[in-house]
């Protein structure tokens, strides 16, 4: 699978950028990974958005999902203008009643993912956990049979991390404070000491860290995490990209 950064900010978009949204393709299939402020456009620098198969919600805060509004009109204009009768499939959980309602439109429907089995999307095959977030909201695992991603979504840090992502390929964290900084008093965060911890005692191959935040020198971030993880790291930036 390939994965793309298309959004790695927290809780809103800095200058020509986005919040979290990752694209990830095999095999011709496109799933959107949450769909944050700014992705849309972002998004078009690497996919026709026609092209995108089906999109895959975490949780309803709008840092994950305040670009589906503009992505179902942006389906509706364009399946007039190419006579195209396609619905997008758009996947979320269902705790969050009037949210969930809010993903299906004239051209989008929205899906129920059912957190306690496995879910299969194309190519996809992903598993939830819920995280400790104020929120209703989901980490996945997803495989293609070839590898495996976890994404963490957005939490503060749970023992349960480490089962669910061990021997990944690829670890996508949310890294929203410094090492210094308590991420679980701050709305349901991770530290990036919270991130390597996963990373290290999960034996991840290589850790991404995002949902970035507004404040302090994030290059510092990775600098911290390389002191208790040997692993591959990288900040996320959009286009980054990982195959596998
Ligand atoms: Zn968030
Ligand atoms: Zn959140």
């Amino acid at each position: 699978m390939k994965i793309t950064v298309i959004g790695y900010w927290g809780a809103y978009p800095e200058a020509e950028s986005a919040t979290t949204c990752y694209l990830l393709e095999k095999d011709g299939f496109s799933c959107l990974l949450d769909c944050g402020s700014g992705a849309l456009s972002r998004l078009q620098n690497y996919i026709d958005i026609m092209e995108i198969d089906a999109v895959l919600i975490s949780h309803y805060h709008q840092d994950h999902i305040a670009d589906i509004g503009v992505l179902q009109y942006s389906w509706l204009v364009q399946s007039y203008l190419r006579d195209s009768k396609q619905i997008l499939p758009i996947y979320g959980h269902e705790e969050d009643k009037a949210s969930f309602q809010k993903l299906t439109h004239q051209c989008t429907k929205g899906i129920a993912y059912d957190p306690t089995k496995e879910l299969q999307i194309g190519p996809f095959h992903i598993n939830f956990l819920k995280t400790a977030h104020p929120v209703p909201c989901y980490a996945m695992r997803v495989s293609d049979g070839v590898s495996t991603m976890v994404y963490t979504a957005d939490s503060s840090y749970i023992e349960d991390f480490i089962p669910f992502t061990k021997d990944a390929d690829l670890l996508i964290t949310e890294c929203s404070f410094y090492e210094n900084q308590d991420g679980s008093v701050a709305g349901g965060h991770m530290n990036s000491k919270d991130c390597a911890t996963i990373a290290r005692n999960a034996n991840v191959k290589e850790l991404w860290l995002s949902h970035l935040p507004h404040f302090g020198d994030r290059k510092e971030l990775k600098i911290q995490v390389e002191k208790y993880y040997n692993g591959k790291i990288e900040l996320a930036r959009e286009a980054l990209t990982w195959e596998k």
